[in-house]
């Protein structure tokens, strides 16, 4: 029996694309597990199932997007929180918990987060424990981790009155908290038969029961193979998934490898170094605190009778997508053109959508998502890795397994109840994100070698941390090259549907101004390509940049000598055949051009960083037509940056036909492997400096606003220490002093980036 309220919380999440959802709901978990009572919510439904005012005691994990704006789910929240009527005392009953998620890559990290927590103590709210603010640009496990494992849970049950070792009703802590994590340790090898993993079944209240014979559990024997029953209507019905198995926790002690396994001993004469699949002393002796198995709870049943039409299905089950202003449309690719030379290092192409039958109008520098699917080769891998090529095109209904130990458990949203399990691996599911440490720590119950299996819970552990970060995080890898890699792994196929995220549509920014070109829309992309290499097994090419290159294939294969009469072919080809694709606008967009002439701008924007500023400068030359005193026209900068005059100058033609026009009227290029090491400007960030009295004038004496475009991992910031640069040198000032003027820009939105990374 639990004590009425005393280990109740009220815990929030604001999400955007899943991310503060998925921690939030972690955390209910284990709040239970601790022995609380989580009130689990979106902060969308403020004043409709919580009211912050009745609250003692809430925990709020609230991501942070666009440049430090609020998710979608929170404005109607913020805008409740920070109405300027509230009495200083509003909250002052309320104790709270805060983690923010952010990008440091990207101006004002975790902005929205910060200001509630800012908001919440305006209004007497007490902080239980100070805030954290996880960056993604790190990786949010850097922080959020030891959040949850050793801060919150304590704080909260200190703060609920309740002991750190009994639960509300008086039970031991440690008795309640069956899947707390494990510790493994080498050391026990002595209790293990034959070098085989040990799996020790652990009951619920507390007392251990080895398994009988030390040999592999249900769960691991039966996991890859479907059961097979027949329906009594000739119709087979296969049961994915070992329910039981994952009902129960499992605290698992791995055996020392008495003998290198076949890995080790191809490697016995090389030099040994640490990678995706090996570690070395002291990794590989110490023992590990993995996290506890996170329970299974959806289960897949295949009717081979019938193949299902995809085609009539909504796309991600109609589930809304992020920051959409409108439906999704699907649109025709009208052209293609190959915008650098065969011989750049990157191939940028410009497209060229037919938006005349959606209605839509967008600004210059409106961004777009395309709504894109994963690689075919890439499905067919999974499908064929996991076995269950044969059920991949047949009806699939996907159901929450009944005695599930995970709370709230319920079929993901954008997946639906029906569909195939090509569809949902095409379609929704992110293939290719980096594992989380949660489906790390699944997998290893699908993985039969122990050297593996090791590995994987290295992957997961506290102590692998920073092998995690090395050889997954930063090289990027996704389910595919862990499965490459570990050979012996083969989960069921509902495990990937419990674990991998959502597949999100990539965004781009438009090219072109819609008044100059009503009813079309161009944008720009580089192809990305991923080399094989750290673990990747593959090369790849990016998703969306990938599906959309492939798209335009007869263009790409061409050999690239004359590109005008390649375009023309493409053309061609799609009036016989529409190529289209589904793409929606996106809302909340700030990146627009003063509508006051008068206003000078700076442009910053290397590669396809230039993008927005052709639709800009569109626009301009329009309005200036109506424009009789040129006089009264503020200057117009644009730094444009790229790697050789003659390969990826991209625009070239139209921004020295701007120029010419005075619709630019400084155009300042640069190339950063043409000039030899010490003379001319490299980078755009240079040649800003070089410009740096004009610059600074415009800026601090002329109102201009300046707009940065691009890669927001290293360009995006170089400009900004650029610009302070260039006003502590021109004006004199402290280098304190100039980041100041900096961040006053930024405040009064005269200072705008939209970057990528
Ligand atoms: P890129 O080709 O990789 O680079 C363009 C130029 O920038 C090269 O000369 C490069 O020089 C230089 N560069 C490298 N590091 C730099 C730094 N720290 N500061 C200044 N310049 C630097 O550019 P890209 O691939 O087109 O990338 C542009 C970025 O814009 C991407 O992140 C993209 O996602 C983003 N973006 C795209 C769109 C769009 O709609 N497609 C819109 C907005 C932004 P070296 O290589 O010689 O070092």
């Amino acid at each position: 029996m639990t004590h009425g309220k005393s280990n109740r919380f009220l815990l929030l999440y604001a999400s955007q694309t899943g991310q503060a959802k998925a921690i939030a709901e972690e955390v209910a978990e284990k709040a239970v597990k601790h022995g609380l009572r989580p009130d689990l919510n979106c902060v969308s439904n403020t004043e409709k199932k919580f009211w912050l005012e009745r609250e003692s005691c809430t925990v709020l994990v609230s991501s942070t997007t666009g440049e430090g704006d609020p998710p979608d789910t929170a404005l109607k929240f913020w805008k409740r929180l920070k109405k300027k009527t509230l009495p200083d005392d509003h909250l002052g009953h309320l104790n709270y918990i805060l983690l923010g998620l952010g990008d440091s890559n990207y101006t004002n990290f975790c902005n929205f987060p910060k200001n509630v927590d800012q908001r919440l103590t305006e209004l007497g709210a007490k902080k239980i424990i100070p805030s954290t603010f996880a960056d993604d640009a790190v990786g949010l496990e850097v922080a959020v981790e030891p959040w949850m494992d050793d801060q919150i849970f304590p704080a909260l049950r200190k703060h609920l009155g309740l002991s750190n070792d009994q639960t509300s009703d008086g039970n031991s802590l440690a008795d309640s908290d069956p899947e707390a994590s494990s510790v493994v340790d080498p050391d026990h090898m002595q209790d293990t038969l034959n070098n085989r993993s040990v799996t020790q079944d652990v009951h619920e209240n507390g007392s251990s029961m080895p398994d009988g014979d030390n040999t592999v559990t249900n769960a691991e024997s039966m996991d890859n193979q479907p059961v097979i029953e027949s329906s009594g209507n000739d119709t087979q019905t296969i049961l994915d998934d070992a329910e039981e198995s994952d009902a129960k926790s499992k605290v698992i002690i791995e055996a020392n490898q008495t003998e290198p396994c076949t890995s080790e001993l191809q490697l016995e004469n090389e030099d040994v170094e640490e990678n995706l699949v090996r570690s070395l002393p002291p990794l590989s002796e110490c023992s590990l605190n993995i996290p506890a198995c996170p329970p299974r709870f959806l289960s897949l049943k295949y009717d081979q009778d019938i193949q299902l039409n995809v085609k009539s299905l909504p796309i991600q089950n109609n589930y809304p997508f992020p920051s959409a202003k409108t439906d999704i449309q699907r649109v025709t690719i009208a052209s293609a053109e190959v915008l650098t030379g065969c011989d750049a290092l990157k191939t940028a192409l410009k497209l060229t959508l037919d938006i005349s039958s959606t209605g839509w109008r967008y600004e210059p520098g409106d961004s777009f998502s395309i709504v894109c699917v994963n690689p075919d080769h890439e499905v067919d891998q999974l499908l064929n890795r996991l076995e269950v090529f044969e059920y991949a095109d047949c009806l699939c209904e996907i159901s929450v397994i009944e005695e599930t130990k995970k709370r709230n458990a319920a079929i993901p949203a954008y997946l639906g109840e029906n569909g195939t399990l090509r569809y949902w691996l095409r379609t929704t599911l992110d293939i290719r994100s980096v594992p989380k440490k949660a489906f790390l720590r699944a997998l290893v119950e699908h993985t039969t070698d122990p050297g593996e299996k090791r590995r994987l819970q290295e992957l997961c552990s506290k102590q692998g941390a920073d092998h995690y970060a090395r050889f997954l995080r930063q090289p990027n890898l996704g389910l595919i090259d862990v499965l490459l890699n570990f050979s012996s792994c083969k989960p069921p196929i509902a495990l990937l549907l419990e674990h991998l995220p959502r597949l999100l549509p990539r965004s781009y920014s438009s090219t072109s101004c819609f008044e100059v070109k009503p009813g079309w829309l161009d944008f720009v992309f580089n192809i990305i390509e991923i080399p094989a290499g750290s673990g990747r097994v593959e090369a790849k090419q990016g998703i969306c940049t990938g599906m959309l290159s492939s798209l335009c294939k007869p263009l790409l294969q061409s050999t690239c000598t004359n590109v005008s009469e390649l375009t023309e072919h493409v053309k061609t080809l799609s009036l016989k055949e529409p190529i289209q694709i589904p793409v929606f606008l996106r809302g909340n967009q700030s990146f627009h051009p003063p509508a006051d002439l008068s206003i000078p701008l700076i442009m910053i924007g290397p590669g396809t960083g230039v993008a927005p500023f052709i639709g800009f400068l569109q626009q301009r030359e329009l309005s200036l037509q109506s424009v009789s005193d040129r006089g009264s026209v503020g200057e117009t900068w644009l730094f444009f940056g790229c790697r050789h005059k003659d390969r990826d100058f991209i625009f070239r033609n139209e921004l020295e036909s701007f120029a010419e026009k005075k619709v630019l009227s400084h155009l300042e290029v640069c190339f950063s492997r043409e000039s030899p090491e010490g003379c001319g400007p490299r980078y755009v960030q240079d040649n800003l400096l070089l410009h740096s009295t004009d610059v600074v004038t415009l800026i601090l004496e002329n109102s201009a606003e300046v707009f940065v475009c691009g890669d927001a991992n290293n360009m995006a910031k170089d400009v900004k220490q650029a610009f302070v640069k260039a006003i502590e040198t021109e004006k004199g000032l402290s280098a304190k002093e100039a980041e100041a003027a900096v961040f006053d820009m930024l405040m009064n939105r005269r200072y705008h980036e939209d970057v990528w990374s």
